[in-house]
């Protein structure tokens, strides 16, 4: 199973490496950098969905290894959760210029692949973060009539079904969000509800 999994995901790969259709390759080309494909357990029973790469990210082809990627390291560490236990990806798999907000188009463009990665890892778990992967996910997982402002459901458990059997949706924080004055307790309090599910 682990072998057909990781067969699947370098496909996966191969195609996000070959996305000549996106707007975003030329960026990468432009600027000598990588896509973002997601990083971790192809076994994984929590999966975490960020936005896009960020400067660091692109210039390594890893996710969340900067400043963000500091704050998600301690988070996890604070529930004992082992980062290459999970699986770390986002939605938007090349850095927007600037590091501007993702737009709807590149959501749209690049979700099939994520699309593609949950199917593969049929994760028990998804837990966005921020509100574009909220947006999308709690959209795709029938739950967009539950949606609200992320600051009124971080940190709760939507259950719902996936394909493959029973899922829970965990909204938290961006990471980010931690840099630019929300409090960490409040993103360590809501990380602990993922506790039960490792
Ligand atoms: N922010 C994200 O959303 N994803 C990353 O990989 C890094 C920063």
């Amino acid at each position: 199973m682990n072998g057909d999994r990781r067969e699947a995901m370098l496909r996966v790969k191969e195609e996000i490496l070959n996305f000549k259709d996106s707007p975003l390759y030329a960026e990468r080309v432009k600027n000598n950098v990588f896509p973002v494909i997601g990083e971790g357990s192809h076994t994984a029973t929590i999966m975490f969905i960020g936005e896009a790469p960020g400067k660091n990210e692109a210039a390594t082809g890893r996710p969340f290894c900067g400043a963000s990627g500091k704050v998600l390291d301690e988070l996890l560490a604070s529930i004992n959760i082992d980062r290459k236990n999970v699986y770390i990806t986002n939605i938007v798999k090349d850095r927007p210029p600037m590091n501007r907000d993702p737009l709807p188009s590149e959501i749209e463009m690049y979700a099939p692949f994520l699309d593609r990665q949950i199917a593969i890892i049929q994760p028990k778990v998804v837990a966005t973060l921020g509100r574009f992967s909220m947006r999308y996910i709690m959209e795709k997982f029938g739950l967009g009539n539950e949606l609200q402002p992320i600051s009124a459901i971080h940190g709760r458990v939507f259950e719902t079904d996936a394909p493959y059997g029973k899922m829970r949706i965990v909204p938290l924080y961006h990471p980010a969000v931690a840099l630019y004055g929300e409090s960490r307790e409040t993103l360590k309090k809501d990380f602990e509800v993922l506790k039960q599910f490792k």
